[in-house]
């Protein structure tokens, strides 16, 4: 019998609603955009058309996997977890908490569980060595949202469906799907902006593809956004152009703005970035004339070494075009589930802690919004502190470090001298063959899903829930029966996985329930947990968080409100309405008011002025994306790889013909940590000076379980990229704009 399933697509940022059909119990293949979703409207993307695919690769881990020497042996669960409990304890009695690290990748926000449940792995863990991908992407625009509105959730997202011009820098959302922007069908978004006669300006050193369907494409010098925008925003004071709108009266730090840009004219850093200053000038005339405007920062833009400025500036220009908070401009959304810039009473906030307390033991990084930068992992493994503790154990959980990390061959190498790592991670891969118990995770399929995260990141405020569309395959179990049995393990108190899930949902409800601007402020939290009782884990907590949010039913206080029986009746989701203005009620600031010029970001400006006078380097390399990539994992797709190459050297024909470089020929790539060989092709799409490698790939290690990637294998990018500079402001790593040479591989 065949049947249609409805649900979200949870591969990438975009929120897709899927029509799945189901047949006798499988995914027959087919799966569509569904029309009828309030968010995406029918768009669909190669990626989820492929999620059966996902589901059905043969080598997608279904049991644990033990490691015997260089052998792998499936195993039961008990079996897994008794080789943990054997192992894992022991180390931590022995050398302390910080013997281990924990990782965490990009997959953990796109799904529920995995949201709800992390945090109570790394408390359990109690380890103070945190990593995530965040510090390899986009933790610089949150610590400067932290810092400028108090809570590094308050992500302010450019409101593309109503705004009139859309300066958008180092972000590629047609290949991407959005990223800190979560907006289903980016092309038609973008067609219909320019159809009702809207601008869309890009500023990136390549022309991708979203500068090839903008009204103009400005080829920036990597690196050097955070001096254009200083740039910008010096021509607004500089001509008059400041208008506060609305957000006026919730503004402090004008001033220090202003002089803070004060060096960055136009005609000075128009060299550096390599635009010329009289139309870094016309854009900031542009963007303060528009009847509505958003400016935009992505990857390219935080992955350097002034990401947390570069960041900042991009939501000072909103400030002071008046376009922060106002419709058409930049928004915050309002997820159902709330969030910190929901929860407590506005005003009353104690903003985000920059630097953090905490400290690397090599190179004395600092901790941020309370991780480390994951640029420090591989020496904190591999390098003894002075009193000889080191990280010697590490938990990853769906992250794929061993490719997404800097200078990839060392983590390689310290990796494999780890005395003990536990992974829960779908593949055998360039990590997870380094483990010694690898716990799958379940099919995306086979897990019911809501976007916490990125419902809190979206153009339009919806609520979309998907039951598991397929049930858990023979031997698997749910995530959060994983991530809550490792804890266990790691609190070593004896408690049963559901016991400790008891102790999670209480503590949310009293938290809830204690919360004054939540639905349920000052009931009772056992009523809250009853409401709720009929369901188990993630889906419980969720119902929890639902009818306390900003659109709960307020356990019956609110009866049109939401809870997660009505999204199960809404299978194509809820609109909850377009995005509105939400100052100064979204600010969790000490001051209650948005700061436009925090310290920590004043304190960066001359550094940022000295980096003006460096001579300009020779041949730096940019990453890239690929509508058919999602970072490193699903290469092991047929249709996600086949075809051309896609893993190449982009070389533009200048530098092409003066390194003497052939299309088709192999070159080679050096930086000051490493070298690659890649195949080159010579495009005109990268500005003269830059060369580009696609990040994800280098599926040739020995020892993973990835045929078809293993037959695409590509050359891992990160061999070239150096931990050693960060965003010293975010911690994260500069990852665009590397130094190298190319040469001919002859
Ligand atoms: S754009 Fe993203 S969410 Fe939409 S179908 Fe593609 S991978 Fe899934």
């Amino acid at each position: 019998m065949t049947t249609v399933a409805y649900r979200t697509c949870p591969l990438c940022e975009a929120m897709c609603g899927l029509e799945i059909e189901v047949h006798d119990g499988a995914c027959a293949g087919t799966v569509r955009g569904d029309r009828a979703d309030v968010f995406s409207a029918g768009y669909i993307c190669p990626k989820g058309a492929s999620i059966g695919r996902l589901h059905d690769d043969p080598e997608r881990l279904r049991t644990p996997m033990l490691r015997a020497g260089d052998e792998w042996r499936a195993v039961g669960w008990d079996d897994a977890f008794a080789e943990i409990e054997r192992r894992l304890p022991p180390l931590l009695e022995r050398y302390g908490r910080d013997a281990l690290a924990v990782y965490y990748g990009n997959p953990n926000v796109h799904d529920h569980a995995a949201f709800l449940y992390l945090p109570v792995v790394i408390r359990a863990l109690g380890t103070n060595y945190r990593f995530s991908a965040s510090t390899l992407d986009q933790w610089p625009k949150q610590v400067a949202s932290g810092l400028m509105f108090g809570s590094e959730v308050s992500v302010a997202i450019p409101d593309v469906d109503r705004t009139d011009y859309f300066l958008m820098l180092g972000a590629n959302p047609l290949v991407s799907n959005g990223s800190l922007f979560t907006a289903a069908d980016i092309p038609g978004r973008l067609r219909r902006l320019r159809e009702r006669g809207g601008r869309l300006v890009v500023v990136d050193p390549r022309r991708t593809r979203t500068a090839d369907v903008a009204d103009e494409h400005l080829p920036i010098r990597p690196g050097t956004d955070a001096f254009f925008l200083a740039a910008l925003a010096h021509t607004l004071f500089d001509a008059d152009l400041v208008r506060l709108g609305p957000a006026a009266p919730h503004l402090a730090g004008l001033d220090e703005v202003r002089a803070a840009v004060g060096e960055f004219a136009p005609e000075r850093v128009a060299e550096v970035c390599g635009i010329e200053a009289a139309t870094i000038r016309r854009i900031a005339h542009e963007v303060a004339a528009a009847p509505s405007a958003a400016v935009y920062g992505r990857i390219g833009t935080t992955t350097t070494e002034f990401g947390t400025v570069a960041s900042w500036l991009v939501d000072v220009l909103n400030a002071l075009t008046g376009n922060l908070d106002r419709p058409g401009g930049v928004l915050f959304p309002k997820p159902a589930t709330g969030s910190a810039n929901t929860q407590g009473p506005p005003g009353t906030g104690r903003g985000v802690r920059i630097p953090g307390s905490r400290r690397t033991r090599v190179r004395g990084l600092p901790s941020m919004l309370g991780e480390f930068p994951t640029a420090a992992l591989a020496e904190e493994i591999d390098t003894p502190a002075e009193d000889g503790t080191r990280v010697r154990a590490l938990v990853t959980i769906a992250g794929n470090p061993a490719l997404s990390a800097p200078n990839a061959t060392r983590l390689d190498a310290a990796l494999g001298s780890l005395e003990f790592m536990v992974s829960i991670d779908a593949y055998l891969n360039e990590t997870t063959r380094h483990a010694d118990v690898i716990l799958p995770a379940p099919s995306p399929l086979a897990r019911s899903h809501y976007d916490v995260t990125f419902s809190a990141l979206a153009v339009r405020n919806v609520a979309n829930f998907s039951p598991p569309t397929l049930p858990l395959e023979p031997y698997e179990q749910p995530e959060s029966q994983t991530l809550l049995r490792l804890a266990c393990i790691a609190l070593g108190t004896g408690l049963t996985p559901e016991a400790l899930d008891d102790v999670v949902a209480g503590d949310l409800a009293r938290r809830l329930v204690a919360d004054p601007s939540s639905r349920v402020a000052g009931r009772d939290a056992e009523e809250l947990l009853r409401a709720a009782a009929a369901r188990r884990r993630e889906e419980r907590l969720l119902d929890m968080l639902l009818r306390a949010g900003p659109y709960g039913d307020g356990l019956g206080t609110h009866p049109d409100g939401l809870s997660l029986d009505v999204l199960e009746q809404h299978p194509h989701g809820v609109d909850l309405g377009p995005l509105a203005p939400r100052l100064p009620e979204v600010l969790r600031t000490p001051s209650g008011r948005v700061e436009l010029a925090p310290p920590q970001l004043l304190a960066e400006i001359p550094r940022l002025a000295a980096a003006l006078t460096r001579p300009v380097p020779g041949l730096l390399l940019v990453g890239r994306r690929d509508l058919r990539s999602n970072n490193s994992w699903m290469h092991n797709l047929e249709p996600m790889v086949k075809g051309r190459n896609r893993c190449t050297l982009h070389v533009h024909p200048a530098d092409a013909e003066r390194l003497r470089l052939t299309a088709g020929e192999s070159a080679s790539v050096r930086s000051a940590v490493g070298q690659v060989d890649a195949e080159v092709e010579v495009t005109d799409a990268v500005r003269e000076g830059v060369v580009s490698l696609p990040h994800g790939w280098g599926h040739d290690r020995p020892g993973i379980r990835l045929t078809t990637a293993a037959a695409h294998a590509g050359v891992n990018s990160n061999v070239l990229t150096d931990p050693a500079p960060l965003d010293p402001l975010s911690g994260t790593a500069v990852l665009n704009g590397i130094p190298v040479t190319v040469a001919p591989v002859r």
